[in-house]
């Protein structure tokens, strides 16, 4: 027997996506990201499509001012297992 899931389960892409991975997102940085930002553009971006950068501490300044500098709406939070990964339980 199996179970055929319907296209429409299909998550979208954009708000809550997993994050591709945990490094710095600043250009020639491979350092391990420690923050997120989670920004948009309200220029082309509706309000509920958000972006995420990951930051190493190093960068984590650096990302924040060029991301205020342009006005962009922004958090920057701490990057941990929860907001990675909240289904910790199996692996
Ligand atoms: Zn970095």
């Amino acid at each position: 027997m199996s179970d055929r899931v319907p296209a429409a389960a299909s998550p979208m892409i954009g708000l809550g996506a997993p994050l591709q991975s945990s490094t710095c997102s600043r250009a020639d940085c491979r350092a391990a990201g420690l923050w997120r930002l989670d920004w948009r553009n309200p220029r082309i971006h509706s309000t509920d499509r958000v972006k995420t950068w990951v930051a190493c501490d190093e960068h984590v300044d650096y990302l924040r001012e060029f991301l205020s500098a342009r006005d962009f709406p922004l958090t920057v939070r701490p990057l941990d297992a929860q907001s990675l990964n909240q289904a910790e339980d199996g692996q």
